[in-house]
């Protein structure tokens, strides 16, 4: 069946690994100016997600939510403009250039006509990396992936160190209280990343189709 065939495709990556290769969304204090990276509604040492909001641990200051909202358009802003700088790289001899090369896809070499190199020139910054970022950035607002513990977790259990710095995971009373009490903050958070998912919309047609046509078979 359509669902059946579909579905191990997008809803049994866990977001741990979609996500791997995302760069973190890291957040600045307005009061202390410490930054820390941002994970959603999960234990963490650096910030902790309040009844009304985020707060910085550094200084015990709540984050407003414009400050957030802010800094989120910012990191957007960033990641889009790194794509359309447009970045090819070739994956024989490593060479990296803006120009589209006359030859297609070919290596341009050190000549930058197209011979010496048999290698082929791919963007630095491909459209998927990018949708992929944008779906990572929805996925930190999302308070139901924050309620079923599947969010990306900030450090892999393995990279503690010291374990006794460890964050304290939240129980589930706790959880679900703080995803419904940050519920619609957090969707106005999203509504940010939406934008910017609908902005580049055309680049994303055929890609966004798959996803929104496999949502409907999610769960
Ligand atoms: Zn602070
Ligand atoms: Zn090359």
């Amino acid at each position: 069946r359509a669902s059946a065939e579909l579905q191990p495709l997008d809803s049994t990556i866990s977001d741990s690994e979609r996500f791997r290769d995302c760069r973190k969304f890291v957040m600045k204090c307005s009061s202390c100016h410490s930054s820390f990276d941002f994970g959603g509604i999960q234990a963490s040492n650096k910030y902790q997600t309040t009844y009304s909001g985020i707060k910085c641990l550094s200084c015990q200051q709540m984050l407003s939510p414009l400050a957030v909202s802010a800094q989120l358009e910012h990191f957007l802003r960033h990641e889009i403009s790194a794509y359309y700088a447009g970045w090819l790289v070739c994956d024989d001899c490593g060479i990296k250039t803006r120009q589209v090369s006359v030859y297609g896809r070919r290596c341009i070499g050190k000549s930058g006509k197209a011979y010496g190199c048999k290698g082929i020139m791919r963007y630095v910054y491909s459209d998927k990396q990018l949708y992929n970022q944008l779906l990572y950035l929805q996925s930190l607002f999302d308070v139901d992936k924050a309620k079923k513990r599947v969010l990306k977790p900030l450090v892999a259990d393995h990279e503690f160190e010291d374990k006794e710095n460890k964050p304290v995971a939240l129980n589930q009373g706790e959880l679900d209280a703080l995803v419904e009490q940050n519920r619609d903050l957090f969707r106005s958070h999203q509504r940010v990343v939406d934008k910017y998912l609908a902005e580049c919309g055309r680049r994303y047609v055929d890609m966004g189709g798959i996803f929104e046509f496999m949502s409907v078979f999610k769960r």
